[in-house]
Protein backbone atom coordinates (compact mmCIF):
# COMPACT_ATOMS: atom_id res chain seq x y z
CA UNK A 1 0.00 0.00 0.00
CA UNK A 2 1.64 3.60 -0.85
CA UNK A 3 -0.07 6.83 0.40
CA UNK A 4 2.50 8.85 -1.70
CA UNK A 5 1.16 11.39 -4.83
CA UNK A 6 2.79 11.51 -7.59
CA UNK A 7 5.16 13.87 -8.76
CA UNK A 8 2.51 14.67 -11.03
CA UNK A 9 -0.72 14.73 -8.28
CA UNK A 10 1.63 17.18 -6.69
CA UNK A 11 1.95 19.38 -9.36
CA UNK A 12 -1.92 19.51 -10.25
CA UNK A 13 -2.52 20.07 -6.85
CA UNK A 14 -0.26 22.80 -6.10
CA UNK A 15 -1.22 24.34 -9.72
CA UNK A 16 -5.00 24.40 -8.22
CA UNK A 17 -3.82 25.87 -4.86
CA UNK A 18 -1.94 28.65 -6.52
CA UNK A 19 -4.82 29.44 -8.97
CA UNK A 20 -7.25 29.17 -5.89
CA UNK A 21 -5.02 31.68 -4.14
CA UNK A 22 -4.46 34.05 -6.98
CA UNK A 23 -7.78 33.99 -8.51
CA UNK A 24 -10.46 32.93 -6.43
CA UNK A 25 -9.60 34.38 -2.98
CA UNK A 26 -9.51 38.12 -3.97
CA UNK A 27 -13.08 39.07 -4.38
CA UNK A 28 -14.63 35.85 -2.67
CA UNK A 29 -15.92 37.69 0.23
CA UNK A 30 -18.17 40.12 -1.41
CA UNK A 31 -19.07 37.47 -4.74
CA UNK A 32 -20.39 35.70 -1.42
CA UNK A 33 -22.43 38.94 -0.41
CA UNK A 34 -23.97 39.98 -3.87
CA UNK A 35 -24.30 36.24 -5.12
CA UNK A 36 -22.16 37.28 -8.28
CA UNK A 37 -20.93 33.96 -10.26
CA UNK A 38 -17.37 34.48 -11.14
CA UNK A 39 -17.61 34.02 -14.66
CA UNK A 40 -13.76 35.51 -15.48
CA UNK A 41 -12.48 33.25 -12.42
CA UNK A 42 -14.56 29.86 -14.65
CA UNK A 43 -13.39 31.20 -17.81
CA UNK A 44 -9.55 30.99 -16.46
CA UNK A 45 -10.16 27.98 -14.61
CA UNK A 46 -11.86 26.39 -18.00
CA UNK A 47 -8.12 27.87 -20.05
CA UNK A 48 -6.03 26.21 -17.39
CA UNK A 49 -8.00 22.72 -18.00
CA UNK A 50 -9.84 22.18 -14.56
CA UNK A 51 -13.42 21.98 -16.17
CA UNK A 52 -12.43 18.51 -18.41
CA UNK A 53 -9.74 17.51 -16.27
CA UNK A 54 -10.83 13.29 -16.73
CA UNK A 55 -12.15 13.94 -20.26
CA UNK A 56 -10.08 12.65 -22.96
CA UNK A 57 -7.31 14.47 -24.48
CA UNK A 58 -9.57 13.34 -27.79
CA UNK A 59 -12.48 15.71 -26.50
CA UNK A 60 -9.90 18.62 -25.27
CA UNK A 61 -9.95 16.76 -21.95
CA UNK A 62 -6.62 16.76 -19.15
CA UNK A 63 -7.29 13.34 -19.66
CA UNK A 64 -6.55 12.93 -15.64
CA UNK A 65 -7.44 10.43 -13.32
CA UNK A 66 -10.35 10.69 -10.73
CA UNK A 67 -7.00 11.23 -7.71
CA UNK A 68 -6.04 14.50 -10.00
CA UNK A 69 -9.26 15.84 -9.89
CA UNK A 70 -10.44 15.25 -6.02
CA UNK A 71 -7.03 16.79 -5.44
CA UNK A 72 -7.58 19.85 -7.74
CA UNK A 73 -11.25 20.12 -6.21
CA UNK A 74 -9.35 19.90 -2.49
CA UNK A 75 -7.87 22.90 -3.46
CA UNK A 76 -10.62 24.99 -5.07
CA UNK A 77 -13.16 24.64 -2.09
CA UNK A 78 -10.65 25.50 0.17
CA UNK A 79 -11.04 29.02 -1.22
CA UNK A 80 -14.44 28.98 -2.91
CA UNK A 81 -16.76 26.49 -2.58
CA UNK A 82 -18.78 28.66 -5.44
CA UNK A 83 -16.76 27.97 -7.64
CA UNK A 84 -15.70 24.45 -6.90
CA UNK A 85 -19.31 23.33 -7.66
CA UNK A 86 -19.46 24.60 -11.26
CA UNK A 87 -16.20 22.55 -11.69
CA UNK A 88 -17.45 19.64 -9.95
CA UNK A 89 -21.07 19.66 -11.95
CA UNK A 90 -19.16 20.35 -15.19
CA UNK A 91 -16.76 17.73 -14.45
CA UNK A 92 -18.51 14.71 -13.01
CA UNK A 93 -21.78 15.00 -13.97
CA UNK A 94 -21.43 16.56 -17.66
CA UNK A 95 -18.44 15.84 -18.95
CA UNK A 96 -18.05 12.27 -17.61
CA UNK A 97 -21.55 11.69 -18.08
CA UNK A 98 -21.36 12.30 -21.86
CA UNK A 99 -18.14 10.82 -22.25
CA UNK A 100 -19.53 7.87 -20.69
CA UNK A 101 -22.47 7.42 -22.89
CA UNK A 102 -23.01 10.15 -25.36
CA UNK A 103 -22.84 9.32 -29.28
CA UNK A 104 -19.84 9.82 -30.89
CA UNK A 105 -21.90 12.70 -32.54
CA UNK A 106 -22.34 14.01 -29.15
CA UNK A 107 -19.27 14.21 -27.91
CA UNK A 108 -18.12 15.96 -31.05
CA UNK A 109 -20.28 18.54 -31.36
CA UNK A 110 -20.89 19.32 -26.95
CA UNK A 111 -18.01 17.71 -25.10
CA UNK A 112 -14.85 19.24 -26.98
CA UNK A 113 -16.64 22.84 -25.50
CA UNK A 114 -17.70 22.09 -22.02
CA UNK A 115 -14.35 20.18 -21.16
CA UNK A 116 -12.52 23.83 -22.36
CA UNK A 117 -14.53 26.23 -21.16
CA UNK A 118 -15.99 27.57 -24.69
CA UNK A 119 -19.30 26.28 -22.86
CA UNK A 120 -20.35 25.17 -19.39
CA UNK A 121 -23.15 22.75 -18.45
CA UNK A 122 -25.87 21.70 -16.00
CA UNK A 123 -27.21 18.57 -14.69
CA UNK A 124 -30.69 18.61 -14.60
CA UNK A 125 -32.76 15.98 -12.33
CA UNK A 126 -34.68 17.49 -9.34
CA UNK A 127 -38.02 19.00 -9.27
CA UNK A 128 -40.51 20.66 -7.08
CA UNK A 129 -41.73 16.88 -6.14
CA UNK A 130 -38.88 15.02 -7.58
CA UNK A 131 -35.61 15.26 -4.83
CA UNK A 132 -34.58 12.27 -3.35
CA UNK A 133 -37.04 10.29 -4.68
CA UNK A 134 -35.73 11.38 -7.94
CA UNK A 135 -37.86 8.16 -9.86
CA UNK A 136 -40.73 10.77 -9.37
CA UNK A 137 -40.04 12.59 -12.33
CA UNK A 138 -43.00 14.69 -13.59
CA UNK A 139 -40.96 16.47 -16.85
CA UNK A 140 -42.38 14.54 -19.83
CA UNK A 141 -40.74 13.84 -22.96
CA UNK A 142 -42.96 12.75 -25.92
CA UNK A 143 -42.13 10.80 -28.66
CA UNK A 144 -42.85 12.31 -31.88
CA UNK A 145 -41.23 10.24 -34.36
CA UNK A 146 -37.76 11.85 -35.36
CA UNK A 147 -38.03 14.45 -32.00
CA UNK A 148 -38.80 14.48 -28.59
CA UNK A 149 -41.75 17.37 -27.02
CA UNK A 150 -40.39 18.38 -23.50
CA UNK A 151 -42.51 19.46 -20.47
CA UNK A 152 -41.69 20.37 -17.09
CA UNK A 153 -40.18 22.20 -14.33
CA UNK A 154 -36.64 21.31 -13.08
CA UNK A 155 -35.78 22.95 -9.45
CA UNK A 156 -32.01 23.97 -7.92
CA UNK A 157 -30.22 23.49 -10.80
CA UNK A 158 -26.55 24.54 -10.51
CA UNK A 159 -25.21 26.74 -13.43
CA UNK A 160 -28.94 27.12 -13.65
CA UNK A 161 -28.82 30.30 -16.03
CA UNK A 162 -24.79 30.05 -16.61
CA UNK A 163 -24.94 26.83 -18.92
CA UNK A 164 -25.20 26.48 -22.28
CA UNK A 165 -25.92 22.61 -22.68
CA UNK A 166 -28.53 20.68 -20.18
CA UNK A 167 -28.57 17.27 -19.39
CA UNK A 168 -32.29 17.14 -18.58
CA UNK A 169 -33.75 13.93 -17.49
CA UNK A 170 -37.51 13.27 -18.27
CA UNK A 171 -40.33 10.36 -18.58
CA UNK A 172 -41.07 9.12 -21.76
CA UNK A 173 -43.25 5.98 -20.75
CA UNK A 174 -44.85 6.84 -17.28
CA UNK A 175 -46.24 2.94 -17.00
CA UNK A 176 -42.62 1.75 -17.17
CA UNK A 177 -41.50 4.03 -13.99
CA UNK A 178 -37.86 4.66 -13.81
CA UNK A 179 -37.45 2.66 -16.99
CA UNK A 180 -39.26 4.41 -19.16
CA UNK A 181 -37.18 7.37 -18.24
CA UNK A 182 -34.82 9.52 -20.34
CA UNK A 183 -31.72 11.80 -20.61
CA UNK A 184 -31.37 14.77 -23.27
CA UNK A 185 -29.24 17.33 -23.94
CA UNK A 186 -31.07 20.47 -24.51
CA UNK A 187 -29.24 23.72 -25.60
CA UNK A 188 -30.06 27.19 -23.98
CA UNK A 189 -31.49 29.23 -26.76
CA UNK A 190 -33.89 26.67 -28.08
CA UNK A 191 -37.23 27.62 -28.59
CA UNK A 192 -39.48 27.07 -25.06
CA UNK A 193 -36.69 26.43 -22.86
CA UNK A 194 -36.94 29.54 -19.88
CA UNK A 195 -34.53 29.57 -17.24
CA UNK A 196 -36.58 30.74 -14.18
CA UNK A 197 -35.63 33.51 -10.47
CA UNK A 198 -32.27 32.91 -8.87
CA UNK A 199 -32.31 31.33 -5.66
CA UNK A 200 -31.33 33.43 -2.67
CA UNK A 201 -29.01 30.77 -0.51
CA UNK A 202 -27.49 30.07 2.58
CA UNK A 203 -24.39 29.35 1.21
CA UNK A 204 -22.56 28.70 -1.97
CA UNK A 205 -23.60 32.23 -3.32
CA UNK A 206 -21.52 32.65 -5.84
CA UNK A 207 -23.13 30.05 -7.97
CA UNK A 208 -26.31 30.04 -9.64
CA UNK A 209 -28.89 27.93 -8.96
CA UNK A 210 -32.27 28.48 -10.79
CA UNK A 211 -35.57 26.65 -11.73
CA UNK A 212 -35.60 25.86 -14.91
CA UNK A 213 -39.24 25.80 -17.31
CA UNK A 214 -39.49 23.54 -20.78
CA UNK A 215 -43.10 24.18 -22.37
CA UNK A 216 -43.05 22.75 -25.66
CA UNK A 217 -39.21 21.95 -26.21
CA UNK A 218 -38.12 20.40 -29.23
CA UNK A 219 -35.52 18.29 -28.95
CA UNK A 220 -33.76 16.31 -32.10
CA UNK A 221 -34.01 12.75 -31.32
CA UNK A 222 -29.93 12.33 -31.62
CA UNK A 223 -29.75 14.60 -28.62
CA UNK A 224 -31.45 11.37 -26.74
CA UNK A 225 -28.44 9.41 -24.73
CA UNK A 226 -27.95 5.96 -24.63
CA UNK A 227 -30.73 4.14 -25.13
CA UNK A 228 -34.58 4.46 -24.75
CA UNK A 229 -34.96 4.16 -21.12
CA UNK A 230 -31.70 4.79 -19.59
CA UNK A 231 -32.29 8.15 -18.34
CA UNK A 232 -32.73 6.97 -14.61
CA UNK A 233 -29.45 4.27 -14.69
CA UNK A 234 -27.74 7.48 -16.89
CA UNK A 235 -28.55 9.92 -13.21
CA UNK A 236 -27.43 7.49 -11.32
CA UNK A 237 -24.45 6.14 -12.68
CA UNK A 238 -23.32 9.75 -12.99
CA UNK A 239 -24.25 10.82 -9.31
CA UNK A 240 -22.78 8.08 -8.08
CA UNK A 241 -19.19 9.73 -9.52
CA UNK A 242 -20.44 12.96 -8.88
CA UNK A 243 -20.84 12.17 -5.36
CA UNK A 244 -16.59 11.77 -5.09
CA UNK A 245 -16.34 15.45 -6.15
CA UNK A 246 -18.96 16.45 -3.84
CA UNK A 247 -16.76 14.76 -0.82
CA UNK A 248 -13.64 16.30 -2.00
CA UNK A 249 -15.56 19.62 -1.93
CA UNK A 250 -16.88 19.21 1.74
CA UNK A 251 -12.93 17.85 2.58
CA UNK A 252 -11.52 21.17 1.04
CA UNK A 253 -14.14 23.31 2.94
CA UNK A 254 -13.21 21.21 6.37
CA UNK A 255 -9.32 21.64 5.50
CA UNK A 256 -9.62 25.08 4.37
CA UNK A 257 -11.44 26.45 7.85
CA UNK A 258 -9.14 23.87 9.82
CA UNK A 259 -6.07 25.78 8.21
CA UNK A 260 -7.63 29.51 9.07
CA UNK A 261 -8.35 28.31 12.81
CA UNK A 262 -4.92 26.71 13.24
CA UNK A 263 -3.21 29.80 11.79
CA UNK A 264 -5.69 31.98 13.88
CA UNK A 265 -5.01 29.68 17.32
CA UNK A 266 -1.53 30.90 17.05
CA UNK A 267 -1.80 34.69 16.79
CA UNK A 268 -4.72 35.37 19.03
CA UNK A 269 -3.36 35.77 22.61
CA UNK A 270 -5.91 35.35 25.56
CA UNK A 271 -4.68 35.38 29.40
CA UNK A 272 -1.37 36.23 28.41
CA UNK A 273 -0.64 33.08 25.82
CA UNK A 274 -1.41 32.32 22.51
CA UNK A 275 -4.77 30.14 22.36
CA UNK A 276 -3.81 27.62 20.79
CA UNK A 277 -1.43 26.83 24.13
CA UNK A 278 -5.30 26.40 26.19
CA UNK A 279 -5.89 22.68 25.79
CA UNK A 280 -9.68 23.31 24.99
CA UNK A 281 -8.42 24.98 21.46
CA UNK A 282 -5.28 22.28 20.87
CA UNK A 283 -8.03 19.71 21.11
CA UNK A 284 -10.80 21.32 18.89
CA UNK A 285 -7.61 21.29 16.31
CA UNK A 286 -6.56 17.66 17.18
CA UNK A 287 -10.09 16.15 16.72
CA UNK A 288 -10.64 18.52 13.50
CA UNK A 289 -7.25 17.56 11.92
CA UNK A 290 -8.11 13.57 12.77
CA UNK A 291 -11.78 13.81 11.22
CA UNK A 292 -10.29 15.48 8.31
CA UNK A 293 -7.57 12.93 8.10
CA UNK A 294 -10.07 9.84 7.87
CA UNK A 295 -12.15 12.06 5.41
CA UNK A 296 -9.17 12.42 2.97
CA UNK A 297 -8.59 8.87 2.71
CA UNK A 298 -12.32 7.79 2.21
CA UNK A 299 -12.32 10.07 -0.55
CA UNK A 300 -8.96 8.97 -2.03
CA UNK A 301 -9.97 5.51 -1.55
CA UNK A 302 -13.08 6.43 -3.61
CA UNK A 303 -11.51 8.26 -6.18
CA UNK A 304 -8.71 4.87 -6.42
CA UNK A 305 -11.91 2.57 -6.69
CA UNK A 306 -12.91 4.64 -10.01
CA UNK A 307 -9.49 4.56 -11.58
CA UNK A 308 -9.31 0.99 -10.79
CA UNK A 309 -12.51 0.09 -12.20
CA UNK A 310 -13.62 -0.95 -9.08
CA UNK A 311 -17.64 -0.70 -8.12
CA UNK A 312 -17.58 3.30 -6.16
CA UNK A 313 -20.94 3.14 -5.08
CA UNK A 314 -20.33 2.16 -1.76
CA UNK A 315 -16.87 3.42 -1.58
CA UNK A 316 -18.10 7.00 -3.01
CA UNK A 317 -21.25 7.46 -0.65
CA UNK A 318 -19.29 7.01 2.90
CA UNK A 319 -16.69 9.73 1.63
CA UNK A 320 -19.36 11.75 1.04
CA UNK A 321 -21.45 11.03 4.18
CA UNK A 322 -18.52 11.25 6.31
CA UNK A 323 -16.88 14.66 4.68
CA UNK A 324 -20.21 16.30 4.68
CA UNK A 325 -20.77 15.68 8.04
CA UNK A 326 -16.69 16.60 8.94
CA UNK A 327 -17.22 19.91 6.89
CA UNK A 328 -20.20 20.92 8.98
CA UNK A 329 -18.37 20.01 12.33
CA UNK A 330 -15.28 21.79 11.61
CA UNK A 331 -17.14 24.98 10.38
CA UNK A 332 -18.42 25.40 13.26
CA UNK A 333 -15.54 24.78 15.63
CA UNK A 334 -13.61 27.03 13.41
CA UNK A 335 -15.74 29.32 13.68
CA UNK A 336 -15.71 28.76 17.59
CA UNK A 337 -11.79 29.18 17.69
CA UNK A 338 -12.50 32.56 15.84
CA UNK A 339 -14.41 33.86 18.62
CA UNK A 340 -16.17 37.10 17.76
CA UNK A 341 -13.75 37.47 14.82
CA UNK A 342 -15.30 34.16 13.15
CA UNK A 343 -19.22 35.80 13.09
CA UNK A 344 -17.74 38.35 11.04
CA UNK A 345 -16.71 37.98 6.65
CA UNK A 346 -13.30 39.52 7.04
CA UNK A 347 -12.35 35.61 8.80
CA UNK A 348 -13.67 33.66 6.01
CA UNK A 349 -14.78 30.70 8.39
CA UNK A 350 -18.50 32.03 8.78
CA UNK A 351 -18.66 31.58 4.75
CA UNK A 352 -17.49 28.40 4.78
CA UNK A 353 -19.52 26.86 7.56
CA UNK A 354 -22.58 28.15 5.87
CA UNK A 355 -20.61 26.63 2.62
CA UNK A 356 -20.74 23.14 4.13
CA UNK A 357 -24.29 22.47 4.61
CA UNK A 358 -25.45 21.94 1.00
CA UNK A 359 -22.74 19.01 1.09
CA UNK A 360 -25.14 17.28 3.47
CA UNK A 361 -28.03 18.02 0.88
CA UNK A 362 -26.80 17.81 -3.19
CA UNK A 363 -26.33 14.64 -5.08
CA UNK A 364 -28.01 12.82 -2.30
CA UNK A 365 -28.74 13.69 1.50
CA UNK A 366 -26.66 12.25 4.43
CA UNK A 367 -29.95 9.88 4.38
CA UNK A 368 -30.22 9.12 1.00
CA UNK A 369 -26.25 8.38 1.33
CA UNK A 370 -26.89 6.10 4.44
CA UNK A 371 -29.60 4.03 2.65
CA UNK A 372 -26.95 3.55 -0.60
CA UNK A 373 -24.41 2.18 2.11
CA UNK A 374 -27.00 -0.01 4.45
CA UNK A 375 -28.12 -1.47 1.06
CA UNK A 376 -24.78 -2.48 0.04
CA UNK A 377 -23.08 -3.80 3.16
CA UNK A 378 -26.53 -5.78 4.33
CA UNK A 379 -26.49 -7.15 0.76
CA UNK A 380 -23.10 -8.24 0.52
C1 LIG B 1 -27.79 24.79 -3.90
C2 LIG B 1 -28.38 23.57 -4.52
C3 LIG B 1 -27.88 23.13 -5.75
C4 LIG B 1 -28.45 22.01 -6.36
N1 LIG B 1 -28.00 21.63 -7.62
C5 LIG B 1 -28.67 20.66 -8.30
C6 LIG B 1 -28.37 20.36 -9.68
O1 LIG B 1 -27.47 20.97 -10.27
N2 LIG B 1 -29.11 19.43 -10.31
C7 LIG B 1 -30.11 18.76 -9.70
O2 LIG B 1 -30.74 17.93 -10.35
N3 LIG B 1 -30.43 19.00 -8.40
C8 LIG B 1 -29.74 19.94 -7.70
N4 LIG B 1 -30.07 20.22 -6.39
C9 LIG B 1 -31.16 19.49 -5.74
C10 LIG B 1 -30.69 18.53 -4.67
O3 LIG B 1 -30.02 17.46 -5.26
C11 LIG B 1 -31.94 18.12 -3.85
O4 LIG B 1 -32.32 19.24 -3.09
C12 LIG B 1 -31.66 16.93 -2.95
O5 LIG B 1 -31.47 15.77 -3.73
C13 LIG B 1 -32.79 16.69 -1.93
O6 LIG B 1 -34.02 16.69 -2.54
P1 LIG B 1 -35.22 17.57 -1.96
O7 LIG B 1 -34.69 18.97 -1.82
O8 LIG B 1 -36.41 17.40 -2.81
O9 LIG B 1 -35.46 17.01 -0.53
P2 LIG B 1 -36.48 15.83 -0.15
O10 LIG B 1 -36.26 14.67 -1.06
O11 LIG B 1 -37.83 16.40 -0.04
O12 LIG B 1 -35.95 15.45 1.30
C14 LIG B 1 -36.30 16.15 2.48
C15 LIG B 1 -35.70 15.42 3.67
O13 LIG B 1 -36.25 14.09 3.74
C16 LIG B 1 -35.21 13.14 3.71
N5 LIG B 1 -35.63 11.95 2.99
C17 LIG B 1 -36.24 11.86 1.79
N6 LIG B 1 -36.46 10.60 1.45
C18 LIG B 1 -35.98 9.84 2.45
C19 LIG B 1 -35.91 8.43 2.70
N7 LIG B 1 -36.35 7.53 1.82
N8 LIG B 1 -35.38 8.00 3.86
C20 LIG B 1 -34.87 8.90 4.76
N9 LIG B 1 -34.92 10.24 4.58
C21 LIG B 1 -35.47 10.70 3.45
C22 LIG B 1 -34.04 13.83 3.02
O14 LIG B 1 -32.80 13.23 3.33
C23 LIG B 1 -34.19 15.23 3.55
O15 LIG B 1 -33.60 15.32 4.81
C24 LIG B 1 -29.49 21.30 -5.73
C25 LIG B 1 -29.96 21.75 -4.48
C26 LIG B 1 -29.44 22.87 -3.88
C27 LIG B 1 -30.01 23.34 -2.59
Amino acid sequence: MDFKLTEEHIMIRDAARDFAKSELLPGVIERDEKQEFPKEQVKKMGELGFLGMMASPEYGGGGMDTVSYVLAMEEISKIDASASVVMSVNNSLVCWGLETFGSAEQKQKYLSKLTTGEALGAFCLSEPEAGSDATSQKTTAIDQGDHYILNGTKNWITNGNSADFYIVIAQTHREKKHKGINAFIVEKDWEGFEVGPKENKLGIRGSDTHSLNFNDVKVPKENRIGEDGFGFKFAMKTLSGGRIGIAAQALGIASGAYELAKNYSKQRKAFGTEICNHQAIAFKLADMHTNIEAARHLVMKAAWDKDNGNNYDLSGAMAKLFASKTAMEVTVEAVQVHGGNGYVKEYHVERLMRDAKITQIYEGTSEIQKIVISRSVLHD
